[in-house]
């Protein structure tokens, strides 16, 4: 899952790391009366997922609450590109934050490396821009340390790192500190990664958070159940939206783009992403592509079932469906009886259907089906073939 800034920083406030004062806002009213309230000089941050914000005219200055109000109008609704997201994301929501003078720009963030099985750390004092511009043109800049989860964080490692990656004087003394906070919170929250850039040293001596990138992993969710929420709360395309509003969460369905210039007609329903793409992978073998992708998650209900189905159907793209189900905790009857409802209403756009049932309750589901008059698949290669064939117009 991952936060945007302001959530990131919530984060942050809950493990002590220091961030500007000010207010999350949905309005431009918002915006213009906590202005009026806190006269001084502002920034209005585009909240979206994507990076490079600034280069993407997502981030403005305002000295008094009218101006802020103007630029707030004109930040809503504007879509945001980048090279990562050429597609572009709306901006639905600002970070109003009090304007720091900024004297310095510095780099740190906090990743997993797999092949060490440690926690790393980055620190640079170029920061700013894109670390990966500062890899490629100065990869001597950038310093890291390992750091082993059983011996856990000592200040020394902040010190030391403020020093080999020459954090100029100023940030010295808050860096250890701020630095272990981000650990704490890297750890207590089970995140893939967080990152400050920039970690700004102010022009009156502070040292605060400007930015906030934070990834957790999804796994870890169960244990704070607050931030699970936010999950739900944030779709930022319609393919989110239309998850969220059948109950799945935000990265549970998504249409994928036609590939060279071969549109893909299959819709497929798996539960789990890992077995989603085994589908989309068999279907692409048997000479055909996915429209669109959902996973049903565990312990699927015939309610969402249908929901399911008419989701994916709703994709016009859509000419046959492939349900590959393996039943663990989803019960294969669950998943027939869904797929008998959902076929039964007037209201829905009926596909050729090739569904492959196997595990938990699987021969009770086949049994659901073939009474409603289908004949489901055993194989997931054959489940593949027949929907590939079918989307093209063959039997
Ligand atoms: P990103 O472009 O999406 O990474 O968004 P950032 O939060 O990192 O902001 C981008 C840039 O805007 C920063 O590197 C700063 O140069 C500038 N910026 C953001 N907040 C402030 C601020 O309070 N004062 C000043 N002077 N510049 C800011
Ligand atoms: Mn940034």
């Amino acid at each position: 899952m991952k936060l945007m800034e302001y959530q990131g920083k919530d984060l942050f406030r809950r493990v002590g790391i220091p961030t500007p004062s000010g207010v999350y806002a949905t309005a431009a009213g918002d915006v213009a009366s906590y202005i009026a309230a806190h006269p001084g000089s502002w920034v209005l941050k585009s909240q979206v997922m994507m990076g490079g914000r600034g280069k993407a005219g997502g981030i403005k200055f305002a000295d008094d609450a009218q101006h802020g109000e103007a630029l707030a109008r004109e930040l809503f609704g504007k879509v945001l590109k980048s090279i990562q997201n050429p597609d572009g994301e709306e901006v639905k929501s600002l970070l109003v934050e009090e304007k720091v003078d900024i004297a310095s720009e510095a780099y740190v963030s906090i990743a997993i490396d797999r092949a060490a099985r440690k926690p790393v750390v980055l620190v640079t004092a170029q920061g700013g821009m894109d670390v990966e511009e500062v890899a490629e043109r100065d990869p001597g800049a950038i310093e890291k340390y390992w750091i082993d989860p059983a011996m856990g964080y000592s200040p020394f490692i902040g010190r030391k790192l403020a020093f080999d990656a020459k954090l100029p004087e100023g940030y010295r003394k808050a860096f250890p500190s701020i630095l272990g906070a981000l650990y704490t919170l890297f750890m207590d929250y089970g995140a893939n990664l967080v990152e400050i850039n920039p970690l700004v040293l102010t022009k009156d001596g502070r040292v605060i958070a400007s930015d906030a990138k934070v990834e957790l992993d999804d796994n870890g969710l169960y244990k704070h159940p607050d931030i699970a929420k936010w999950n739900k709360e944030q779709p930022t395309d319609d393919d989110q939206a239309a998850a969220v509003a059948i109950g799945l969460g935000m990265s549970n369905y998504a249409k994928l783009p036609d590939e060279d210039g071969r549109i893909g007609s299959v819709g497929v329903i798996a539960n789990g992403a890992g077995l989603g793409m085994g589908t989309m992978d068999a279907v692409k073998n048997a000479g055909g592509g996915a429209a669109n992708f959902l996973d049903i998650g565990g312990g699927a209900q015939a309610d969402l079932v249908k929901k399911s189905y008419n989701l994916v159907t709703s994709d016009p793209r859509v000419k046959a469906m492939f349900i590959n189900i393996f039943g663990g905790i989803t019960r294969g009857d669950q998943v027939a009886k869904g797929i008998v409802e959902a076929l039964a209403g007037d209201d829905v756009r009926k596909v050729p259907l090739v569904v492959r049932l196997t595990g938990t309750n699987a021969e009770e589901g086949r049994a659901i089906l073939a009474q409603a008059g289908f004949v489901p698949v055993e194989t997931m290669d054959e489940g593949a073939a027949r929907a590939v064939a079918l989307a093209s117009g063959g039997k």
